[in-house]
């Protein structure tokens, strides 16, 4: 129980959120950068190879195959770190969650404002007339999925070689900038945009929560070395 995040919690209504792989891992979704996490399993290519755009062109089976195994065959539900975060978004403590995951979690906990800075599964598009297709669509099909009008179906996640969606970068840098509290968690701020994006805030408390270190542990008002699912379990 960490008194001192919720003593800064009990004191805001003006809190944001922004998390990186560590708050789905609890959720059994492997850290791209881990030790365990895709860049140690087995393939025919390295996965920032397949994930990036220019291989996704050029050979959109392997990026399928790859995909709908490593990307989309788990079953994962939120965890205490979603659900809470959710119960405070709805108590009006919350203003948004900023996420560089995919999965959709913080939308299945019940979260209304997440910024998804890196796309997500569940958003789907032809790439020639641009018609939605949801992500079971995308799992049940074989080989390379296609729409009823011909085109290639492209998954709405940032591939390595795109840049973010400005909207959604706008959006993310609008809440923080304007935030009292921000909870950063999950991430090691060494990977873009993270580090970039926490220079926007200007509020008065930084709470970093990580199981390692981070090059900001020293300039945050609250450091701690957890679980994000277990240390926001407690809060109340
Ligand atoms: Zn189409």
């Amino acid at each position: 129980m960490h008194s001192n995040l919720q003593q800064i919690i009990n004191q805001s209504n003006n809190i944001v959120f922004f998390g990186g792989a560590g708050v789905s891992t609890e959720s059994g979704i492997p850290d791209f950068r881990s030790q365990d996490g895709l860049y140690n399993q087995k393939y025919n290519y390295p996965p920032e190879t397949i994930l990036s755009h220019t291989f996704f062109i050029a050979h959109p089976e392997e990026f399928y195959r790859f995909y709908r195994e490593k990307m989309l065959s788990y079953t994962a539900k939120p965890n205490a770190a979603h659900l809470k975060l959710a119960e405070l978004e709805q108590a009006g403590k919350l203003k948004a969650v900023v996420t560089q995951n995919i999965d959709g979690l913080h939308q299945a906990a019940g979260s209304k404002i997440v910024f998804e800075l890196h796309g997500s599964i569940h958003r789907n598009y032809c790439m020639e007339c641009g018609s939605f297709y949801d992500m079971p669509f995308i799992r049940d099909s074989l080989g390379v999925p296609k729409c009823t009008c011909g085109g290639t179906i492209k998954p709405d996640v940032v591939l390595y070689e795109e840049g973010l969606d400005t909207a959604t970068v706008e959006g993310a840098v609008g809440a923080i900038s304007k935030a009292e509290v921000l909870i950063v968690a999950g991430t090691s701020l060494t990977v873009y945009p993270a580090a970039g994006l926490l220079r926007y805030f200007h509020g008065k408390q930084l709470v970093l929560i990580n199981r390692d270190a981070t090059p900001l542990d020293d300039t945050a008002d609250l450091v701690i070395h957890a679980n994000v699912g277990e240390t926001l379990a407690n809060i109340m």
